[in-house]
């Protein structure tokens, strides 16, 4: 193949752009036009994994304009840090709650994540290069708290850290002060989700009772 052959998308791209074009964006043009006008008013952030398997999107049927998506690899998010680092999920957040007052952000993780289940086989795959190890790292602190039951499998292992590590992400959203004052004063509502790939459901975290529901659809 030449560099002239080379087209500047992939195949798969170029198709998938032109249903977008056929189909949704023609009957949603004006929708379009007038979101660009008018700007972005999502009242729901999304922080989910970089799982092709998981979008957000997909699972909520969300058309444009309806949610803020910061998507990152486990979907985790890291504690309340202004230091001299570049946080980008935070960075997000800031946005989103200061910049666009979104009502709800909701920590969406899943079945089946690489991530997590190779933080719970071990970092050693993960290591090698110069970031995800360190971006996971904090999931390692997650394993060691999770009580495995008896004749526990690796999938239910997995499931566990899965959803223990949203949990721990929601605890970390909570040490930003402004989102926490939000909550507070119910402005804002914080949730945990999880997704599972295979089935197609998606549970909610109770923070009452400290246990996750299938969500049933409306
Ligand atoms: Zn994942």
């Amino acid at each position: 193949m030449t560099d002239t052959d080379k087209k500047l998308l992939p195949e798969s791209l170029l198709k998938g752009y032109g249903k977008f074009r056929e189909f949704k964006y023609a009957r949603h043009a004006q929708r379009y036009m007038r979101l660009a006008v008018e700007s972005q008013k999502p009242e729901t952030m999304v922080i989910a994994c970089c799982d092709s398997r998981a979008a957000p999107e997909t699972i909520f049927d969300a058309s444009a304009g309806e949610l803020f998506v910061v998507r990152n690899v486990a979907n985790l998010v890291p504690p309340y840090a202004p230091d001299a680092n570049r946080h980008s999920t935070s960075a997000a957040m800031e946005f989103a709650v200061h910049g666009l007052g979104v009502k709800h952000i909701v920590v969406m993780g899943h079945g089946r994540c690489g991530g997590i289940a190779a933080v719970v086989k071990d970092m050693s795959p993960l290591s090698r290069g110069d970031f995800i190890g360190k971006w996971m790292a904090d999931v390692k602190d997650v394993v060691d708290t999770v009580d495995v039951p008896h004749n526990c499998s690796d999938h239910e292992h997995h499931t566990l850290v899965e959803r223990a590590s949203i949990v721990h992400s929601l605890a970390n959203i909570r040490t930003f002060p402004w989102i926490a004052r939000l909550e507070d004063i119910g402005e804002i509502q914080v949730i945990g989700a999880w997704f599972d790939v295979a089935l197609g459901e998606l549970h909610v975290y109770n923070e009452v009772t400290k246990k996750w529901e299938l969500v049933n659809e409306a």
